[in-house]
């Protein structure tokens, strides 16, 4: 579950985020759209703890983010699986590497990091480059293993920011193919995307800002209002 109650984000001199209230239950999918500068990212990276809101409580699963001490923020990460529009995979380790990595850091035993990459390489249709390097593979399978390495440690909130940004619309539609298996296994994802195609093909719940403002929050909507 995902609240926020009253949330603001003021940078300088521009509001990001006015008043957000809402909810997100555990296995929603939902996109959330708006012009360039809206508060799109913003609204994502709250989520994560990336950025803190001025005011206003966020609640992540059982953590209270105004709350949340130092030392429990790995524990609300592990929690979240994050995906972003650039991949940020690791250029100099192999597609396992980049996989396995995320479940060492958290102290998972060699024997389960190795069943655990298998795992979510397949469920990606990638297994067969878990030796290549990053550099080595098309946008597409690089953002296929990027949701590999999301996915790995089993969160419960999957948070992907543009993850089609950078693909052919094709290979996008293979992208959404895996997030939509995903939530079909009970994951909430919540997509921020400019892909308008994508979100009136596949319809889910659409909360749309403007200016720091959530100006619609709907299900099964379009990416526009009357769509
Ligand atoms: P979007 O993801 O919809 O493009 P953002 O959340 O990135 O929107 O930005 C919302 C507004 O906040 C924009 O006006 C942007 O310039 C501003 N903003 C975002 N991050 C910062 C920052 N770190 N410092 C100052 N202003 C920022
Ligand atoms: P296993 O114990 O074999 O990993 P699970 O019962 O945990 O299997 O999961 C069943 C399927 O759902 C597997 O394909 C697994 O990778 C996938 N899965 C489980 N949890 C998540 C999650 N949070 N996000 C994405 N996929 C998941």
């Amino acid at each position: 579950m995902i609240e926020f109650t009253h949330v603001y984000k003021k940078y300088d001199n521009t509001t990001a985020a006015a008043d957000f209230t809402l909810q997100i239950k555990q296995g929603e999918f939902v996109y959330v759209v708006g012009p360039s500068g809206a508060g799109k990212s913003t609204f994502i990276k709250m989520m994560y703890h990336e950025e803190r809101p001025t005011s206003g409580k966020i609640k992540i699963n059982e953590f209270e983010l105004d709350k949340i001490k130092n030392h429990e923020i790995p524990y609300l990460r592990r929690e979240l699986g994050v995906v972003f529009q650039d991949f940020k995979l690791l250029p100099r380790m192999t597609v396992f590497e980049n996989v396995a990595y995320a479940l060492q850091v958290i102290g998972k035993k060699p024997a389960e990091i190795k069943e655990r990459v298998e795992h979510v390489l397949a469920l990606v249709g990638l297994v067969n480059k878990a030796d290549s390097f990053p550099s080595e593979l098309s946008g597409g399978e690089q953002q296929r293993i990027s949701i590999a390495r999301a996915i790995a440690n089993k969160p419960e909130i999957v948070i992907a920011d543009e993850p089609t940004g950078n693909l052919d619309p094709g290979t996008a539609e293979g992208i959404m193919d895996i997030l939509e298996r995903i939530n079909q296994q009970g994951t909430t994802i919540v997509m921020a995307t400019h892909n308008s195609t994508i979100v009136n093909e596949r319809k889910h719940r659409v909360i749309e800002i403007e200016s720091g403002k959530i100006v619609r929050d709907q299900q099964e909507g379009g990416f526009s209002e009357h769509e």
